[in-house]
């Protein structure tokens, strides 16, 4: 079984660059309203916030990144961020956790809600 879980880190810079191109794609889209300066100028403006949210995400990215725990992947060996209580390995997608009382216990998103976390404990 393929394991579905990326690596949070590596998520949110795919998000990143995919708004880039959303941005870009809605300028463009923009062009072809020359005829209506309202549409043309609302596409460009729409563009152009997805692309300066996507410099936005890239700075959050930055500032979690620094905050992120780097740990040796105990399967691939090379070494990866760890974001949260659990995350997935960079490289090869292995769950890892860092909290003991999680060892062993089945990858799960929800270990990362605070909801939870506090129901649990
Ligand atoms: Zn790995």
């Amino acid at each position: 079984m393929q394991l579905k879980y990326t690596n949070k880190i590596n998520k949110i810079r795919t998000f990143a660059l995919s708004l880039v191109f959303i941005g870009i794609a809605i300028m463009y889209i923009g062009i072809f309203f020359k005829t209506s300066i309202f549409l043309m100028t609302a596409f460009m403006l729409i563009g152009f916030l997805a692309t300066i949210a996507s410099a936005v995400v890239y700075f959050w990215i930055g500032m979690l990144s620094t905050r992120a725990i780097q740990v040796v992947c105990p399967n691939c060996e090379k070494p990866t961020k760890v974001l949260g209580r659990v995350d997935a390995c960079m490289h090869c997608k292995q769950p890892l956790t860092m909290d003991p009382e999680l060892d062993g216990k089945e990858f799960d998103e929800k270990y990362n809600i605070k909801k939870i976390q506090k129901k649990q404990s």
